[in-house]
């Protein structure tokens, strides 16, 4: 029990000290969606080594999506640019959000998407 504590204290320094990076990348906005509510780096490889491009900062409301909350039809337009990021952890994280959304559009705006073509498959596989 003390080694998994200790290595998530260590993971948790590592992506803060990776944090000042991050949030220049975003330009101090969200990932996702350019809110400035409450920013926060979120983990999207939780079982690899922190590096920035498994990080997006995201603010609190789609930091909430992220972790399974719904949204509405029109607020997922408004994420759905976030697709067409080059960063892992952007696009494939809101990918993720918007497969959950079942919409009738999430396939082709992922199939047009910029993210590598394995993990394209695979994410199409959850649809
Ligand atoms: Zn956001």
């Amino acid at each position: 029990m003390a080694k998994g504590y200790n290595t998530n204290q260590e993971r948790l320094a590592e992506i803060n000290r990776l944090g000042k990076e991050l949030a220049k990348r975003a330009r101090f906005s969200c990932e996702w969606c350019s809110s400035k509510d409450d920013l926060r780096p979120w983990d999207h490889t939780p079982d690899h080594e922190p590096e920035l491009s498994g990080l997006a900062l995201l603010c609190r409301r789609c930091r909430e999506l992220a972790s399974g909350g719904t949204a509405d039809p029109n607020e997922l337009h408004t994420l759905r640019n976030a697709l067409w990021s080059d960063i892992p952890a952007v696009a494939e994280g809101v990918a993720l959000v918007l497969i959950r959304s079942r919409q009738p559009w999430v396939r082709e705006a992922i199939e047009e998407s910029l993210i590598e073509e394995a993990t394209k498959s695979r994410l199409l596989a959850l649809l």
